[in-house]
């Protein structure tokens, strides 16, 4: 299982933090930790199933559905 957040659609407010801290960040600028490095879209490595519920959770919660879970 993987994530795959387009960055061009997050807006940071950060409700994916709250669904799944173990994945998802803010970095000190307020701003999707994934950005850093990134283009407009991150693509996680695989991640262990443990982490699937909270994953899903934060994919159902994004406000501009920009995470997707595949796999
Ligand atoms: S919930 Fe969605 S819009 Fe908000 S920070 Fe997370 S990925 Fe971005």
């Amino acid at each position: 299982m993987r994530i795959v957040v387009d960055l061009a659609l997050c807006q940071d407010h950060g409700q994916c933090v709250f669904s799944a801290p173990q994945v998802f960040s803010l970095d000190e600028n307020g701003k999707l930790s994934f950005r850093d490095g990134a283009t407009d879209t991150y693509i996680s490595a695989d991640l262990d199933e443990s982490l699937r519920d909270d994953v899903e959770e934060a994919a159902d919660a994004c406000p501009l559905q920009a995470i997707e879970v595949e796999g």
